[in-house]
């Protein structure tokens, strides 16, 4: 007799995160020999700097390889605090920070600390691939508000207010936004402060990228907006982007405190602390220099007017101003429906796996961030790479 053990339902429904699937099929193309431009998952190409590393090691050899406190160490929370502080001129209390393996964690101890089964989420589309599965985790519905590429893909404080229902409970923020780049200047988000204030929602504010912002544009974090939103915002962020962490894992949460004592909670049994050494090197990377911030800010910089130059050389792609993290999301429905080396490109999963079989370029698709029709290309890249995959992709549609 054959024994299968059955999946759960919950797990059944949940789609694999496809930017990870598109790295994995890359990493696979490339083993077998294969020159590949890998411009599909979102991490920086430069490793992480020689300080923080170093403080990985003195943290091991001194013996700080031991569980910690599951909400992490408590020097780690205030160095969060203090750098919060002196970047936003907001101060929140120590007892307010948890620290988690990394962002995606976090997202998953928000939605699981504050969603019961049928809240809604709102997530404004093209949104980043684990947002709506992580909802669907913790039984919450994700509601998709669409924006358009007329409006360089922000959502309007109208779409917002027609998405919302009686049974709403949170507006997901991603500014700067990923996959698309672009940032919401404080006008804007003091009208969305404005909807959300009056019609009570809560916000997860994604703010991974608020260090990775180019040119004139500025950052502002959501909760300093207004009076009234230190209450009902969660802001998200971590080492991973900003200081080229992304294999430490430790990301952290500001929240109200009956939030984070519940989500420290849920820690405690579900993954105890986030690694003690990576604790320690992400301190450093807080309280050391940020020289080395500003040294890989300024190549991303260059590469992304690199990178916006080429895609709009090219025939039919369009793409929005990049303000701030590392990618270009860019329009390919010229080629929606036309063959390319003999084959029908019917969607947008197709087009990137065509760029990728045909060209070696991988790139996801923008059905991935609930928006068909796009793709997204990560400019983490070097120079030469990013060259090289750009003439690909000119040669790809010009079907050579
Ligand atoms: N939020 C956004 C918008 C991201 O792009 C990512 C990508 N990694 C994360 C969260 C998760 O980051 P981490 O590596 O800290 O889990
Ligand atoms: N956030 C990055 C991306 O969008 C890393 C991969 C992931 O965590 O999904 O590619």
């Amino acid at each position: 007799m054959s024994v299968e053990i059955p999946i759960s339902k919950i797990v059944q429904g949940l789609e694999p995160s496809a930017t990870l699937a598109m790295s994995a099929k890359a990493k696979e193309l490339k083993s077998s020999g294969k020159t590949v431009y890998d411009l599909s998952v979102g991490e920086p190409d430069f490793i992480t700097p020689q300080h923080i590393r170093d403080a990985g090691v003195a943290a091991m050899n001194s013996g700080h390889t031991k569980y910690t406190i599951a909400s992490g160490i408590p020097e780690l929370k205030k160095a969060i605090v203090e750098k919060y502080k002196s970047d936003y001129g907001f101060e929140y209390g120590v007892n307010q920070i948890v620290v988690s393996n990394g962002a995606k964690h976090s997202i998953h101890n928000i939605f699981f600390t504050i969603v019961d089964p049928k809240d809604e989420v709102i997530i404004p589309a093209p949104y980043w691939v684990s947002y709506a599965e992580l909802v669907k985790l913790s039984g919450g519905i994700p509601v998709i508000l669409q924006t358009e590429e007329s409006n360089n893909f922000k959502m309007t404080p109208a779409q917002l207010e027609k998405a919302i229902t009686p049974r709403t409970k949170i507006l997901l923020l991603c500014n700067p936004s990923n996959p698309t780049g672009v940032m919401y200047n404080r006008e804007e988000l003091e009208a969305i402060a404005e909807v959300v204030i009056r019609k009570n929602l809560f916000v997860l504010s994604d703010e991974i990228y608020d260090k990775l912002v180019y040119g004139d544009n500025k950052f502002v974090s959501f909760p300093t907006i207004c009076e009234g939103l230190r209450e009902r915002t969660i802001v998200v962020n971590g080492v991973s982007k900003t200081y080229a962490m992304t294999g430490w894992r430790v990301g952290w949460t500001f929240s109200p405190v009956n939030v984070a004592k519940k989500m420290g909670e849920l820690q405690s049994q579900e993954t105890s602390n986030p690694c003690s050494v990576s604790q320690f090197a992400a301190l450093a990377a807080l309280t050391g220099s940020q020289d080395c911030v500003l040294t890989m800010l300024s190549a991303f910089s260059e590469r992304r007017d690199y990178v916006a130059g080429r895609i709009r050389e090219i025939d039919g792609l369009s793409c929005p101003d990049m303000g701030g993290a590392f990618y270009a999301f860019f329009n390919i429905k010229k080629y929606l429906g036309k063959k390319i080396g003999g084959v029908l490109i019917d969607s947008s999963e197709k087009f990137c796996l065509e760029l990728l079989t045909q060209k070696q370029v991988a790139t996801v698709m923008g059905s991935a961030f609930g928006c068909e029709g796009y793709a997204r290309a990560s400019f983490a890249a070097s120079l030469d790479v990013l060259k090289a995959a750009y003439d690909h992709i000119a040669d790809f549609v010009m079907d050579k």
